[in-house]
């Protein structure tokens, strides 16, 4: 198939906000394209060359890119930057100076998909020695047989921008319209959840286009998770106070919620995947782990779930979240940092075991299958911490004990419901205590990119210490592209009179405009200058009523910090 065809549907897409035009037109793709790229066609729809949980990436950098560029277009360095700098995109970029190139090549190859498909793949796999010179050469001979149109999105694509605005819920209507056909609303619905369920087992456009097409709706709902390859997790919905999470449920199991990072154990006879949440294998990251759960887990072949936290050496109480993150982070020096950042895991719950699938089990047998399995070890792989109740003050009393031993909260369970893969459906329910907001002052910001580029997006937040102000994080959420709300157009605006300096695409900004602000947490942070950093810090609203002197200032924080979970 050519990749013109492709390059028309990307253009449409571009052009195109409605997301079921999208739908459409992406689902009549399918239908037409030949099956033996249908694969291929599914990942490159949505700019990608692997699934989204795979290792492996293009791995091409903007910089490299501007050197492709200059290389197969034939203008200089200096001209290619100055176009990346008014277009913001190099797709753009390499369009538009292959519009103005003098010379046109004469014989151009027409392009297939397979073609660009097979050398974005070999980016992605050569290392080693020269590997830079070979993978330019690999987009260079893409874009020399490219029109300026196709090499945009080759460029795009090797730089994983695409922006064409294909999320994976518009994969997944697109391939339930592709294939399937429906009465009504309801019927479409269905058809959806079918389609998402498959997808939440086996989170990869590209396989599930091919059991959809090859066998359609039942192959789709008898998908299996598989030993080795991430899944969906189930998710937790926030529930306002305990009184309100035990009501909902007859049967409520309460268990501590350690603040640490979810993971899902895999093991298939002496071999061990972990996978995070995100999809993301951690295996390599964590050879302290795969020695305790070799002795932790009695069956052969299973998928269960637990929280890791990261564990003080010192007081052997919880570390802060980013002390594990580091560890998640980490590629080299792995030995050294599992001896400095011990980690614990806290099990709760079991997806598969011994060739069955559990989702379809109520929590209470799924945790009678777990307590089966689990060899725990003491502080570093147990079951969490848990008790069944309905009294109101045992449970408070419980949630008191997890936030005394330093975790953030609890989560209420439905001892009768099973599991929803990928879903939030209430049917665990977490309590934490709510932080107060604080009122920061905007210091600093950064303009976006892409189709934010007009605007300043992230912004530097800061309090008040004496007469001076200090750095406590980063925002870039709860600010709207447009509607109700504050926008980025509106706090790009306010904000652009005080620009003080710019560098690069940073500006510091003086201290005028106060912004209300909730957070997850309050962590310890060399990284900014008040030596705190707010975690997942969101915007409320603008406090046009305070002046930066009102805001609140270093001792609120550390006042706030000391008080969470316990710390006192
Ligand atoms: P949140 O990330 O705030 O939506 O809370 C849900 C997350 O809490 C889960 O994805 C787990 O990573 C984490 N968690 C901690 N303890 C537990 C527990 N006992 N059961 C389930 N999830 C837990």
């Amino acid at each position: 198939m050519k990749y013109s065809k492709l390059v028309d549907l990307y253009e449409y897409l571009e052009n195109t906000p409605a997301r079921l035009a999208k739908v459409e037109k992406i689902g009549e793709f399918f239908r037409e394209a030949e099956p033996e790229i249908l694969e291929k066609v599914a990942l490159l729809v949505q700019g990608k060359i692997f699934p989204s949980y795979s290792d492996n990436e293009i791995g091409i950098a903007e910089k490299m890119m501007i050197r492709v560029i200059v290389s197969s277009t034939g203008f200089s360095e200096n001209e290619v930057v100055d176009t990346f700098k008014e277009t913001g995109d190099l797709g753009l970029t390499v369009e538009k100076l292959m519009e103005n190139k003098k010379q046109t090549t004469l014989a151009i190859m027409q392009l297939s998909i397979e073609k660009v498909f097979e050398n974005l793949r070999k980016l992605a796999s050569i290392e080693g020695k020269g590997t830079q010179d070979t993978k330019i050469s690999l987009i260079k001979e893409l874009i020399s047989h490219a029109k300026p149109k196709e090499a945009k999105y080759i460029v795009r694509t090797a730089v994983s921008q695409l922006r064409i605005g294909v999320a994976e819920g518009v994969m997944r209507d697109s391939i339930a319209g592709a294939f399937f056909s429906w009465d009504d609303m309801a019927g479409k619905k269905e058809v959806i959840s079918i389609v998402e369920w498959a997808w939440f087992l086996r989170p990869d456009y590209s396989e599930i286009i091919k059991i959809a097409k090859d066998s359609g709706l039942d192959g789709l709902k008898n998908v299996s998770v598989e030993v080795g390859k991430p899944y969906h997790v189930l998710l937790a919905d926030r529930a306002g106070d305990m009184v309100e999470a035990m009501e909902k449920f007859e049967r409520p199991e309460i268990e501590y919620k350690y603040d640490g990072a979810r993971i899902c154990i895999h093991k298939r006879d002496d071999k061990y995947w972990f996978f995070t949440r995100r999809l993301e294998d951690i295996t390599k990251q964590f050879p302290d782990l795969l020695e305790i759960v070799k002795r932790g887990i009695k069956s052969n072949d299973c998928i269960i779930e637990g929280e890791m936290i990261a564990i003080d050496t010192k007081t052997g109480r919880p570390s802060p979240f980013q002390m594990l993150s580091q560890r998640i982070k980490r590629k080299y020096d792995i030995g050294k940092v599992a001896k400095e950042i011990p980690v614990q895991v806290n099990v709760f719950d079991v997806v598969y075991n011994e060739g069955k699938q559990l989702f379809s089990e109520t929590l209470e047998n799924r945790r009678k299958v777990l307590a089966g399995i689990v060899n725990e070890i003491p502080d570093k792989f147990q079951l969490a911490e848990s008790i069944e109740t309905n009294d109101i003050d045992k449970a408070n009393k419980f949630y008191q004990s997890a936030l005394k031993s330093n975790h953030e909260g609890v989560i209420i369970k439905n001892l009768d419901a099973t599991y929803q893969p990928g879903r939030r459906v209430g049917y665990w329910l977490k309590v934490k205590p709510i932080m107060e907001t604080l009122d920061l002052v905007i210091t600093g910001a950064e303009w976006g990119a892409g189709k934010r580029a007009k605007w300043l997006a992230t912004f530097v937040l800061s309090c008040k210490d004496g007469d001076n102000f200090l750095e406590c994080g980063m925002m870039g959420t709860g600010i709207k592209e447009k509607g109700e709300g504050v926008t980025f157009d509106q706090l790009t605006k306010q904000l652009k009179p005080f620009i003080k300096t710019e560098k690069g695409k940073s500006v510091s900004i003086s201290p005028k405009i106060v912004v209300e602000i909730a957070y997850e947490e309050i962590q310890r942070s060399p990284n900014y200058s008040s030596g705190f950093a707010l975690r997942f810090p969101r915007l409320i609203r603008i406090r046009e009523d305070k002046s930066p002197y009102d805001a609140d200032n270093t001792e609120r924080i550390e006042k706030i910090y000391s008080k969470q979970r316990g710390r006192k």
